[in-house]
């Protein structure tokens, strides 16, 4: 494929936390791609349910996973990850929770890593050296990296917008910066939140739990633009969209572009 897509997600990071986060990355982040700090998530504000919808751009009523436990839908949907394979894509997924291996179906992926993320110190960061290590070897069409020490070491262990959290939220923006500085100009980055947090919890429609950031940074987004009524649904029309594959009519959300 000719167009190819990094999407990466971190887990639990609400818009204030990115702008406060430290990284002085995160005014390159603005000024290079077509952004929101006022992007919405579904309810409930929870990961699972909330990647789910990610990839297969519907809410979470329509695909029926609606906890962090994976419940097939009565009616499936044709998720990303599916739709790129269909198309001939190649894709690569890597990724710090278990779970979350249920966004795709089994036989989609061509290269896929998980870590646990108390294995070690700043898994987040081994995953993101193993994406790019294999997009140097393989140049996957899409790569998906999913970091969620920000929301088990940030925001469970020590609560959202405290410094424990902002120093994750602070490595997870320098694991961005590395990406997009050796694959910006080849790929498409987008990078986007699943939920936010409050306390040391989230999932419920607290505008803290609902609000996300999303940045797509690419050759078809203009630079610094703001994204208004933009939701957590658009992400997978949007990423069919650049990579020039067909958006599946269940898909709820609008491409971007
Ligand atoms: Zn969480």
């Amino acid at each position: 494929m000719e167009k190819k897509v990094i999407l990466i997600s971190i887990d639990g990071m609400r818009p204030d936390g990115f702008l406060q986060c430290g990284n002085p990355f995160i005014g390159k982040m603005m000024e290079t791609s077509s952004y929101t700090l006022e992007g919405k998530t579904v309810f409930p504000s929870v990961t699972l349910p909330c990647h789910t919808s990610l990839f297969h751009s519907v809410p979470p009523e329509r695909h029926c996973t609606t906890t962090n436990t994976y419940i097939a839908p009565v009616h499936p949907i044709t998720g990303l990850f599916e739709q790129i394979k269909h198309a001939g894509g190649v894709s690569a997924m890597y990724y710090g929770w278990e779970p979350l291996r249920d966004v795709s179906r089994p036989g989609s992926l061509v290269f896929s890593e998980y870590i646990h993320s108390y294995s070690a110190e700043a898994t987040d960061g081994i995953l993101t050296d193993r994406a790019l290590e294999r997009i140097r070897s393989d140049r996957p069409d899409f790569v998906f990296l999913y970091m969620v020490e920000t929301d088990e070491k940030g925001g469970h262990d020590h609560g959202w917008m405290t410094a424990e959290y902002l120093n994750c939220v602070n490595a997870a923006i320098d694991n961005v910066r590395r990406v997009w500085e050796e694959f910006g100009e080849e790929y498409t980055v987008v990078v986007t939140a699943d939920h936010g947090g409050h306390a040391r919890s989230h999932g419920t429609s607290m505008k803290e739990d609902m609000t996300i950031p999303m940045f797509y940074m690419g050759k078809d987004f203009p630079k610094g633009r703001i994204l208004a009524d933009t939701t957590i649904l658009d992400i997978a029309p949007t990423v069919a969209k650049v990579m020039g594959i067909a958006i599946p009519h269940e898909w709820e959300g609008k491409a971007m572009i």
